[in-house]
C-alpha cells in the first residue's frame, strides 16, 4: 500500500472494504477505535468520529465536549487477516483545535520542529513480544523450556504458522520485513521490518501491535508486549535505530566515515541530547511500573538481561543504553514493549533536537561489559529505579517538558502519577512474607 491514499470511499470500493476502524492512540499507548461502515467514511474523513472526552484516556473530564478523531487517509491499512476491514490512524481535535496532549499530534508537532531545522528523522523499531496462554499466565509452548533459548531453531519453527502469517502480511503491505527470530527468553520473539520516516514508523508500530495480537488470538494464543512478563527471563525491549536525513531524504546527516564509529558531528550532538535527558525521557520510553523490572533486573537464567540500566554509550556492544552498530545511525536500547509508538519517537526527537541546538557532548564512549558484576558497576549514571523516580526526573526537566509541550507534559505526569499511586497502595504478598514476623 505504498501509493498515497486520499479518497477513502474510493479505496473501499476498489478493495471491497465494508468497515473502517477509525483509531487513535491514548496517553497509555492503548488504541481506541470506532468501526465505521464504508458508506459513512466520507463524513468521518471530513468531521471525525466522536469520542466522549473522559473515556479517551487523554486526560479530559466528563464535562469536556466530544473529542473528534479525524482519520489520516495516508495511514490506511487493509487488515491482512480480515480484508473487509481497514485501519486508520487519526489526529485528535476538539472544537476545531488540535488536542495538544494526543500522542500522534505531539509527534507531528515534533516532526515539524525538526523539519524547521532542515531535519528528517528516520527510525526503525524492534518490538519484542511473548506468546503466552490466553489467561496470560504461562508461556504457551510447553516444549519451549531451554535455558539458552536465543535463536532457538526448534522453538521458532513450532510457531511458524503465527510468525509466517504476520511476516507474510508485512510483505504484502510493502513493509519490507527482513528477519524473524526466537529471542533470549522462552516464548519470546522479534520480527523486523525496514526503517522509515518517523511518523510512518510510529503508525506501522501501532498497527504491528494490533496485528500481532489479532493473529496470535486467531491461533488460540495471546501476544504480550509487557516489558517484563516473567521474573528471571529477559524482558521485551523495543529498540529504536535512529538517523537524521536532509529534508529530501537523500543524505544521511548522521553518516561521516571520517568520524569515530562513522557517526557525524550532528549525530554526536543528537546523541548528546539523548544522554543528557535520558533519565527524564525514560518516563516516556519506559512508561509502566513493570518497565523498571526490565531495566533494573539482575542477570537472567541466560546470563544477561540485554537491557540497559546505565546512561552509557558504546560501539557494537549490547550491554549499554546506546549502541552504535555501524556508521550513520545509533540504537537506543532503552524503550520497552509498553512504550507508546508515537510518544517514544516524539521524545527521542525532543531530546535529540535539544542536543543539536546546544551542541551537546555525549561524553566518552564506554566499551566495557556492563553486565560484569551483575549490574553493579559504578560507571555512568544509573537510569531511574522505578516509575516514580522517572516521573520526578521528567517533571524536573523543564527543557524536555517544554519541547514535548506543556499541556502534554502536565497531562502525562498527572495520569502516570495516578498509575504509580494505584501501584503504591497495592498490598503485596512480598510484604506479608517479609514482614509478618518482624
Ligand atoms: N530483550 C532485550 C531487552 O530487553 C533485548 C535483546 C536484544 O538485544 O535484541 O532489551
Ligand atoms: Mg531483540
Ligand atoms: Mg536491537
Amino acid at each position: 500500500q505504498s501509493e498515497e491514499v486520499t479518497d477513502l470511499k474510493e479505496f473501499a470500493r476498489t478493495r471491497n472494504i465494508r468497515y473502517f476502524m477509525v483509531s487513535y492512540t491514548d496517553l497509555f499507548g492503548g488504541q481506541r477505535a470506532k468501526l465505521v461502515p464504508a458508506q459513512a467514511i466520507s463524513d468521518m474523513q471530513r468531521e471525525g468520529a466522536g469520542f466522549a472526552g473522559f473515556a479517551t484516556w487523554l486526560d479530559l473530564t466528563p464535562a469536556h465536549p466530544d473529542m473528534l478523531a479525524v482519520p489520516d487517509a495516508a495511514s490506511v491499512i487493509q487488515l491482512p487477516w480480515r480484508p473487509e476491514v481497514a485501519w486508520l490512524a487519526s489526529d485528535c481535535l476538539m472544537e476545531g483545535r488540535s488536542v495538544a496532549q494526543a500522542p500522534r499530534n505531539t509527534l507531528k508537532r515534533l516532526v515539524a520542529e525538526a523539519a524547521k531545522e532542515g531535519m528528517r528523522v528516520k527510525t526503525g523499531v524492534e518490538p519484542e513480544f511473548f506468546l503466552v496462554t490466553p489467561d496470560g499466565r504461562q508461556i504457551a509452548d510447553e516444549y519451549d523450556t531451554a535455558a539458552k533459548s536465543c535463536y532457538d531453531q526448534q522453538a521458532v519453527m513450532r510457531r511458524f504458522d503465527v510468525i509466517a502469517e504476520i511476516c507474510d502480511a508485512m510483505l504484502d503491505l510493502g513493509w519490507q520485513p527482513y528477519q524473524n527470530d526466537h529471542e533470549d527468553a522462552n516464548g519470546q520473539f522479534e520480527m523486523n521490518w525496514q526503517y522509515d520516516d518517523v511518523l510512518s514508523t510510529a503508525d506501522k508500530h501501532s498497527f504491528f501491535k494490533f496485528m500481532v495480537r489479532s493473529i496470535a488470538e486467531k491461533h488460540g494464543l495471546r501476544a504480550t508486549f509487557m516489558p517484563k512478563p516473567f521474573q528471571g527471563l529477559t524482558g521485551s525491549g523495543c529498540h529504536a535505530h535512529i538517523s537524521v536525513w536532509d529534508l529530501g531524504g537523500g543524505t544521511n546527516a548522521f553518516a561521516d566515515k571520517n568520524m569515530e564509529l562513522g557517526l557525524s558531528e550532528k549525530g554526536k550532538h543528537f546523541l548528546g541530547g539523548i544522554m543528557k535527558h535520558a533519565s527524564a525521557l525514560a518516563a516516556i520510553t519506559n512508561p509502566t511500573v513493570n518497565s523498571y523490572k526490565r531495566i533494573n533486573a539482575p542477570r537472567t537464567v541466560s546470563g544477561a538481561t540485554w537491557a540497559p540500566n546505565t546512561v552509557t554509550w558504546t560501539g557494537n556492544n549490547r550491554t549499554h543504553m546506546v549502541r552504535v552498530p555501524g556508521p550513520g545511525r545509533f540504537e537506543l536500547r532503552l524503550p520497552d514493549g509498553a512504550a507508546n509508538p508515537y510518544l517514544m519517537q516524539a521524545v527521542i526527537i525532543a531530546a535529540g533536537l535539544s542536543g543539536i541546538r546546544t551542541k551537546a557532548d555525549p561524553g566518552p564512549r564506554s566499551d566495557i561489559d556492563m553486565y560484569m558484576d551483575g549490574h553493579t558497576v559504578t560507571h555512568g549514571a544509573k537510569l531511574p529505579l522505578n516509575l516514580l523516580d522517572a516521573l520526578r526526573e521528567f517533571d524536573e526537566d523543564t527543557e524536555l517538558k517544554a519541547a514535548m509541550g506543556e499541556d502534554f507534559s502536565a497531562a502525562y505526569i498527572k495520569l502516570k502519577q495516578q498509575e504509580w499511586n494505584s501501584y503504591a497502595s497495592h498490598f503485596t504478598q512480598w510484604e506479608r512474607d517479609n514482614t509478618l514476623d518482624v
